[in-house]
Formats: C-alpha cells, sequence, structure tokens
C-alpha cells in the first residue's frame, strides 16, 4: 500500500482575488454543500493509502462551517489514518469572521494541529491592490485567537513582487509579521497567471510590476530579516523555527508518496502522477457517480523520474543526499549528471561534494534554471 501525505483540496473563496489562478470559485452554498458529497464519494472510492500527514489547500477552506471540517477530518482519518495523522495542516483567510474562537476550537478538537493563514501583506495598500479584504490587525487577531486555542504551529504566507511594493514596504511587511512570532513563514514571488486581472494589468503597465532585480533584491530581504529573527530557511520559499518545518511540504520534496482529493487536486503514487480535472461540475459528477475522476496521467520514468526528484530536493536546504539517491534511485548521482555539474558548479550556484549536492546562497536566486536544467537532462 502506497503511504505518504494526504492533500484535500476546498475549492470555494468568499471573494477572488485578481492574481489567483488556483481552482477555485466564489461561495456558493448549493455548490459547497454538493462538493462536500462529491468528496465523500471520492474518498469511500479512494484507492488504499496510507496518511502520515493532512493538508487542506484551496480555495479558502474556512469557508465552511467548522463542524463541516471536523466531520471531514473524522472521515478522512477513519479512512486513511486510523492512528491518527502526524501533522494537520488548513490554509486559511485571516478574516476575522472566518477565525473566530469557535472555528479554531472545532479545528483543534477535530486534531488540526497546523493553521496557515494567507496574509500576503501588512502594509493596507498592497493588501487593496491584492484584493484581499482582510486588515493586518485581523491577522493579528486571527493568530491570537488560534494560540488561544492551543493550536501549536501557526504558519503566515506572504507575497514579494506585488506591483507598486517597495523594499521599505516588505520590510515593513516582513517585520510584522516576525512581529506575530509565528512558527513558520513561507514568502512566494508574485507570478503573472494568464487570464487573471493581473495578466491584463501587466499586459498594459508592465513597468508597475518589479523588475527581475527588484524581485532578488525582496528575496534578499526577506532571507536576510527572517534568518536574522531565528527562522531556518528550510527550502527556497519556506522559513521555519526548529522544529516546526512543514511536515507535510517536507514529503513533497522528498519525492515521496500523496494522494490528493478534489477539484484539480495532484496525486503521485509508485511513480505515477496524476492530476484531476478542474473543471468543478465534471468533478463533482464522476465522484458522485463513483466514476474515475477525469484527469491527466503520467507515469515519470528514466530520466524524467530523476530530473524531477532532483529538482525537489534541490529546493531544501539540505539538497540531494547523493548516498540515499544512488540506493533509491539506483544511480550514481555524480557520474549521471557529470556535465551538469560542472557546468552549474562552474557558475557559483551549486555545492557539490561527494556526498551532497545543494544550492548555494546565489543558486537560490536562480533556483529555476539550476533545477531546469537536471529537469531536462537526458543522460
Ligand atoms: S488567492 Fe486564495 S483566497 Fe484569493 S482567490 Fe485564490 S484561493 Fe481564493
Amino acid at each position: 500500500m502506497s503511504r505518504g501525505g494526504l492533500y484535500v483540496h476546498l475549492p470555494f473563496c468568499p471573494y477572488v482575488c485578481p492574481y489567483c489562478d488556483f481552482a477555485k470559485w466564489p461561495l456558493r452554498h448549493s455548490q459547497a454543500k454538493r462538493y462536500l458529497d462529491a468528496l465523500d464519494a471520492e474518498i469511500a472510492h479512494a484507492p488504499a493509502f496510507e496518511a502520515d500527514t493532512l493538508f487542506f489547500g484551496g480555495g479558502t477552506p474556512n469557508t465552511y462551517a467548522p463542524a463541516d471540517v471536523a466531520t471531514l477530518v473524522e472521515r478522512l482519518r477513519h479512512r486513511f489514518a486510523p492512528a491518527g495523522f502526524l501533522e494537520a495542516s488548513i490554509e486559511m483567510n485571516p478574516d476575522p469572521n472566518l477565525c473566530t474562537e469557535t472555528v479554531f476550537a472545532a479545528y483543534r478538537d477535530a486534531g488540526i494541529d497546523r493553521v496557515s493563514f494567507g496574509v500576503q501583506s501588512f502594509v493596507p495598500s498592497e493588501l487593496a491592490t491584492l484584493g484581499r479584504r482582510h486588515s493586518p490587525g485581523d491577522v493579528a487577531t486571527a493568530v491570537a485567537r488560534a494560540r488561544a486555542a492551543g493550536i501549536a504551529n501557526v504558519s503566515l504566507d506572504l507575497i514579494f513582487g506585488t506591483p507598486l511594493q517597495t523594499t521599505a514596504s516588505w520590510r515593513a511587511s516582513l517585520e510584522a509579521a516576525v512581529a506575530l512570532a509565528p512558527d513558520h513563514l513561507s514568502t512566494y514571488g508574485l507570478t503573472i497567471e494568464e487570464h487573471t486581472p493581473f495578466a491584463d494589468w501587466y499586459a498594459r503597465s508592465p513597468e508597475d510590476f518589479a523588475s527581475n532585480d527588484l524581485e532578488g533584491d525582496l528575496y534578499a530581504l526577506a532571507i536576510e530579516t527572517l534568518v536574522a529573527a531565528g527562522f531556518e530557511h528550510y527550502e527556497i520559499s519556506n522559513f521555519a523555527r526548529s522544529g516546526k518545518r512543514c511536515a507535510h511540504n517536507a514529503n513533497y520534496w522528498a519525492n515521496g508518496d500523496y494522494l490528493g482529493l478534489g477539484v484539480g487536486a495532484a496525486s503521485y503514487r509508485d511513480g505515477v502522477r496524476t492530476v484531476h480535472t478542474k473543471d468543478l461540475a465534471m468533478y463533482c459528477d464522476a465522484a458522485l457517480a463513483g466514476h474515475v475522476i477525469p484527469g491527466d496521467d503520467e507515469r515519470l520514468e528514466g530520466a524524467e523520474r530523476l530530473g524531477e526528484a532532483v529538482m525537489l530536493a534541490l529546493r531544501t536546504l539540505e539538497g540531494v543526499d547523493v548516498v540515499s539517491f544512488a540506493r533509491r534511485y539506483r544511480v550514481d548521482f555524480h557520474s549521471f549528471y557529470r556535465p551538469v555539474l560542472a557546468d552549474l558548479h562552474a557558475s557559483g550556484t551549486l555545492e557539490i561534494t561527494p556526498e551532497r549536492v545543494r544550492l548555494t546562497p546565489r543558486g537560490r536566486f536562480v533556483a529555476n534554471d539550476v533545477c531546469g536544467a537536471f529537469v531536462t537532462y537526458a543522460g
């Protein structure tokens, strides 16, 4: 039986942000109810899987009533983790109406022990630009309520490269985040996704968006500020207090198996990557009828499978453990990737020892290019 992380997608949002291209829809109660029924049906028909961790992503999972989330956790535990989850996380919008004491108490009682708030910025004008309706003060309230309920692990997500952002405003956000003493922080560079209002804005006025140089400066500032505040920069976009790394995501980066449930959810099991349809009606119809969920699947083999594993491992502080790699994939890392390693070492982006290969501090700024070199290398 396959074993690893369990991801559940809850795709409804109280409002839709202009930069977002996730599988998400503005909340409609009848649709949201039908979706829960579809998830139940998918759970009943899902393959055998042993889950160590649980992650509710979205969408905005806390648009659902806390009792619905608690019932869902119970079903998932019963089906995939009879002994309980090692870590159970939920993404949350920090809107105070969606982050009441009752919500956190229900989550805690259900066994959710990690909450991740979509903060994005602590600067009101940037929140407005991003279409977010919460205030910086709402985040402080939500964090305090989570802690008061006894939820042990609080994470904050921030976005840099927001239009018209400056290094000073980004510094203000980072400092405000640190002041709330989170256990974990994620910092993501804004990406312009096709078919979003931000893509139209970018087409009209690209000068409003961060240049590559500014993005690099903002990322450097995040690393400098958060490391100085005692966070470990354990993955390209992620920072944690000691012992507070996200176990669910660590499994992704270790190229572990995971099972994704819900519309648009991805799974990776026994070398096969599957992605469910992003069509909400199609997903619900198939799940409720007990049919296989439409989507794509692809078996990763040979150099492609290796490249994927390297790309994921290089995102982490530890990088590629060469001995484990040889044991797991039966390939001598240094021999197989000799030409790639030589090029990247010469460019100063990779630190290479007999036991380990990882990004240099400089390599973190061009991680996509470095990882891409492994992904496209055919041997
Ligand atoms: S960014 Fe989050 S809250 Fe905003 S529309 Fe996307 S999923 Fe919903």
